[in-house]
């Protein structure tokens, strides 16, 4: 619980206040304003510098003539209350609130009543919600005034001990490669207050009904300060351009400007994401953006926001994804023209059928007594084969086109199918023995289901050409799908060829590694790229018996319900 100062309940006289200062309440003084007097009548400012130098002024002329113990404390000189005696007020008031003190003093210096008494609430490091009260009384005289702050503290340190840690901590944010804006959302942290104490408890439901509330944050949540990094972000002349309404970060992304409000009033801590960003010489940046809110009760203007520029690093990213798309596809076709044989075989065998049955239903229409019957029969064949050449057509178009990669559910023992398609000649004409086991009821999977079927037709490739160069008379290749421990879907290859040198195999995923005279050694860095993609994963082993084993895996599709 903050401390919570006394004040003098009725502040026109000095009894109230010499009570106050033995029960060590609020901080006050008792200040001599017979100089600043002749000065504010002299006239008003004109202009911010104008301002400047008035406030300047006032509290320059204005000099300490009592104070107590809590303003010694609070604001006071090093060797205490003596050395403050007789100096001007504006050497300890914090800079925060000078213009507050010296507009009260002018006003109560001015005002021709003995009682006269000004009151208003001002800003502090140290005090929450504090307020300030500037009067004079009747038995003190024309020249005297007196000036107290009531407010709950927040802090036990001194206000200049904390202004040496604020400003520490200013030159290090200022300094910080990283782009930083303060921001003092207070208001808002008000105005979320005063919703909750109405019973508000789901704010994107109100913001939706009252989108009047997010433009009312954009212009009262204010940037207070910004380092260099941040002005250069920005492409801003200098942070004064930036000081102001907090809106002019959410020009582009207005969207995001509801989630940080969404975050601030359920209370968490800190709130992320990339967005856009406009700077305010017109370039359109991607952008991090960290927000981090003040712990509550929020006294302090310390929501702190932090960008980091991705824009580079985005742009690079989509061009290297383009390229290993380029790069994938590339090696897609080199494994089809690689393939040609066994492909023409797949396409030739329905032609052959087409060819064969549509002659035989020649012979069939050409009889006397054609029998339509039987010519219905083989009409029925051809179109069957003809929509089976038509199929592995599509197929190969879908391995050679261009196209972004997908993210469907796709069903894992439908890719082995496909991809086997374009081996199974190959495998026939070798004599390789080839035997499947899927694994019925599989989960699916979320992905590309051509990039899963290059993977699947690379792993092929490798084990029938590993079964091939070990030229037994006897080569297996095995295949089968199922589920793993951890309820991923899982993928084996198996083949009894030569297997892997032990000290190659941290070495096969590797790009351009390769043992085969021929090899280009990119298939298994690719089938390790498209598994990541995935987030899945690959291995391989040697088998016991002989031989190689990959092995890859993938989240399962999550369950709908
Ligand atoms: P490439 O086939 O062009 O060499 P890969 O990346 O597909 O490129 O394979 C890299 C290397 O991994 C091969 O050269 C081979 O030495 C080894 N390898 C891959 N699969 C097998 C396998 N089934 N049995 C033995 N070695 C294999």
């Amino acid at each position: 619980m903050p401390e919570t100062l006394s004040s003098p309940g009725e502040p026109d006289s000095r009894i109230v206040l010499e009570i106050d200062a033995l029960y060590r309440g609020s901080p006050y003084w008792e200040l001599d304003t017979a100089d600043a007097r002749t000065f504010v009548s002299a006239g008003p400012p004109g202009g911010e510098a104008g301002q400047a130098h008035w406030v300047g002024e006032v509290l320059a002329r204005s000099r300490v003539v009592d104070v107590n113990e809590r303003a010694v404390h609070l604001v006071g000189a090093l060797d205490g209350r003596e050395e403050m005696i007789g100096r001007p007020i504006a050497e300890f008031w914090p800079p925060d609130s000078h213009d507050d003190l010296a507009e009260l003093i002018a006003a109560v210096a001015t005002d021709p009543s003995p009682h006269a008494t000004r009151t208003r609430d001002i800003t502090s490091l140290l005090l929450q919600d504090p307020v300030l009260t500037v009067w004079r009384s009747p038995e003190s005289g024309a020249d005297t005034v007196f000036a107290t702050v009531r407010g709950a503290l927040i802090d036990r340190r001194s206000y200049w001990t904390l202004r040496a840690s604020e400003d520490r901590y200013r030159k290090l944010i200022h300094h910080m490669p990283n782009p930083l804006l303060r921001v003092d959302a207070r208001v808002m942290g008000r105005v979320f207050a005063r919703l909750k104490a109405e019973g508000v408890c789901d704010i994107g439901a109100y913001l939706d009904d009252h989108p009047e509330l997010i433009a009312f944050a954009e212009q009262s949540v204010r940037i207070t300060e910004i380092n260099r990094a941040a002005a250069l972000l920005f492409g801003a002349r200098n942070a004064a351009d930036l000081i102001g309404p907090v809106e002019c970060l959410f020009k582009a992304s207005p969207e995001t400007a509801r989630r940080v409000m969404i975050a601030h009033f359920d209370g968490r801590r800190s709130h992320a994401e990339v967005m856009k960003l406009r700077t305010l010489d017109g370039r359109l940046l991607d952008v991090q953006i960290a927000v981090t809110f003040p712990t509550p009760p929020e006294q302090l203007d310390v929501t702190v926001i932090g960008l980091d520029d991705l824009t580079d690093r985005l742009r690079t990213e989509a061009q290297l994804r383009q390229l290993q798309a380029d790069f994938t596809r590339a090696a897609r076709i080199s494994t089809l023209g690689e393939l040609a044989t066994s492909i023409a075989h797949e396409v030739n065998q329905p032609l052959a059928a087409i060819f064969t049955n549509a002659e035989t239903s020649l012979r069939w229409l050409s009889r006397d007594e054609p029998n339509l019957a039987k010519v219905v029969q083989l009409t029925t064949r051809i179109v069957a084969s003809a929509r089976h050449a038509n199929e592995i057509v599509h197929r190969i178009r879908a391995m050679t086109a261009k196209h972004a990669p997908e993210r469907l559910p796709v069903d894992l023992n439908e890719v082995v199918d496909e991809a086997l398609l374009f081996l199974r000649h190959d495998i026939e004409s070798r004599s390789i023995r080839l035997s499947t086991r899927l694994g019925l009821g599989l989960p699916r999977v979320i992905g590309d289901r051509v990039q899963l079927q290059q993977v699947i037709v690379n792993l092929l490739v490798n084990s029938v050409q590993a079964v091939a160069q070990a030229g037994t008379r006897d080569g297996r290749v095995e295949l089968s799908t199922g589920l793993g421990p951890g309820g991923e879907v899982v993928f084996v290859i198996r083949d009894n060829g030569p297997g892997i040198p032990e000290d190659d195999l941290d070495r096969i995923f590797e790009g351009f590694f390769t043992t085969k005279d021929e090899g280009m050694g990119l298939g298994l860095a690719i089938c390790q790229s498209i598994m990541a993609a995935h987030r899945g994963g690959i291995a391989a082993s040697n088998r016991p018996e002989g031989g190689a084993a990959f092995r890859f895996w993938l989240p399962a599709e999550p369950d709908p319900a």
